[in-house]
């Protein structure tokens, strides 16, 4: 018999997704910068601009996928699927609309899935990195995706 979920792990040591949208890039730039020691700490990725941007501004290696609008939100929620990204902090903007706002739904759709932390503005990511889970181990439960596979291929 298999569980319905299944333990996860989010190690001491977080792989962080770092996304801002055009308008929110300053901000997510002055808060990497305010917390720079605590993410030193972690493996940092981003969308292709973002990503770029807080290297250049604050010196953190923060490796880069595609440009958000070219398709790096749903890179970011592929590695979340894949188990390889555990946080994410996502400056996006409430006052703009964005070309790619389906796969920024997708993104935050995965997130929940998959019991991710993610945090959407500025209170939030400082809650989250303040948080003494930051630097320890966290076990989450995650739905168990192989017995809904089986379950499924059963019944339909
Ligand atoms: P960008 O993408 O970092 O390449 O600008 C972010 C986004 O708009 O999702």
């Amino acid at each position: 018999m298999q569980n319905e979920y299944i333990t996860f792990t989010i190690g001491k040591q977080k792989n962080i997704a770092l996304i801002a949208h055009d308008g929110k890039k300053q901000e997510l730039i002055g808060w990497c910068e305010k917390n720079k020691e605590i993410l030193k700490k972690h493996f940092l990725c981003g969308t292709g601009t973002t990503a770029r941007m807080i290297t250049d501004k604050t010196g953190l290696p923060v490796k880069g996928y595609n440009s958000g609008p070219l398709g790096g939100d749903q890179q970011i929620g592929a590695k979340i699927v894949e188990g390889q990204i555990d946080f994410v902090i996502f400056f996006s903007d409430p006052l703009t609309a964005q070309p790619h706002d389906p796969d920024v739904k997708a993104l935050l759709r995965i997130a929940q899935v998959y019991d991710i932390p993610i945090a959407n503005n500025k209170a939030t990511a400082d809650f989250l990195i303040t948080s003494s889970y930051m630097d320890a181990e966290y076990d989450h439960q995650v739905v168990n995706f192989r017995k809904k596979i089986q379950e499924r291929a059963e019944v339909l």
